[in-house]
């Protein structure tokens, strides 16, 4: 039972053909589904029908869908999220295409977030007898799948409270005001499995989406998704470089409405009895970006 993985990012995008140069075109993910004003996603390494679905219209997120292991969790969750004081509806199978029934959740950060326990399975080029290591024809930075999102929320305790009590998740990382027990939270990284983090939580204006990031396997390859940004003019925030928090190596980048984006590599092995790692106020910037120790205007001021 749980939560297994962040299954998709449902962004706003201001022009969906140029959003398509960038998430078809140069990120490489594979169009799995086209209808007007929308186009569904998934990475080569991902088996379900879809990971990203751009909305034309706007710029953000629209919402956030988790998988879990069973039907049966649905129920459970959803008693659980109405009891901490959300507002939770029922979604019917098919409300979105290819995802089974589920719950929709407005999180304390006013972020929506679905809860589904199947999706249509669609397999890999690989597929699964004697799988090959990725597909020969990869186009572009070829992102094998979606790993987390930063979202901001004005309360990250809460928001960390809820993921912690609701869904069984466990903080990995956090930065706290101080190191007393009722201290508050700048931001919070959350982990529902083994990696490092499949969501995270920073001050900053809610309902607002700071990115959604790309798993890739090693520093190498995060350096050939720059040079891809360099081929194709993407507008890159920062990096390469690495964060002290979740170790992950990195490149933050935005897609042609603003929405931005990361390529990770790396971060360490987790588990829930691990314990949680605290940084400072005074230590923040280097905690994101290890290398430089600053902190840009543009990453802690742009949120779509
Ligand atoms: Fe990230």
């Amino acid at each position: 039972m749980g939560v297994l993985r962040m299954g998709y990012v449902h962004a706003k995008v201001t022009d969906l053909e140029e959003a398509k140069q960038h998430y078809g075109s140069t990120m490489g993910l594979y169009e799995t589904r086209s209808e007007p004003g929308r186009v569904f996603y998934k990475g080569w390494d991902e088996w379900d029908h879809h990971s990203v679905v751009l909305e034309e219209g706007g710029v953000g997120l629209a919402k956030i869908g988790y998988k879990v292991a069973d039907a049966g969790d649905i129920e459970i969750y959803e008693k659980r999220a109405e009891q901490f004081g959300c507002t939770v509806q029922r979604m019917a199978a098919g409300e979105n295409p290819e995802v089974s029934d589920g719950i929709r959740i407005t999180l304390p950060s006013r972020h929506e977030l679905e809860l589904y326990h199947d999706m249509t399975l669609v397999g890999t080029e690989v597929g699964t007898i004697n799988p090959d290591v990725f597909p020969r024809h990869l186009i572009g930075v070829g992102a094998p799948r979606v790993e987390h999102a930063l979202l901001a929320t004005d309360d990250v305790r809460l928001a960390d409270r809820f993921f912690c009590e609701v869904l069984d998740f466990y903080a990995t990382e956090r930065v706290q005001t101080s190191l007393d027990d009722d201290c508050g939270y700048i931001g919070t990284w959350l982990s529902a499995g083994n990696q490092v983090h499949d969501i995270a939580f920073i001050d900053g204006p809610p309902g607002k989406l700071h990115h959604f990031a790309f798993q890739l396997k090693d520093w190498a390859e995060i350096l050939r998704a720059g040079q891809l940004f360099a081929m194709d003019d993407v507008s890159v925030d920062i990096g390469p470089t690495q964060h002290g928090i979740t170790r992950g190596e990195t490149i933050y980048f935005f897609d042609p409405a603003g929405n931005r984006n990361e390529v990770f590599a790396g971060g360490y092995f987790s588990y829930p009895d691990r314990p949680t790692h605290v940084w400072t106020p005074d230590q923040l910037a280097k905690g994101i970006f290890y290398v430089q120790r600053e902190l840009n205007d543009r990453f802690t001021t742009v949120f779509t």
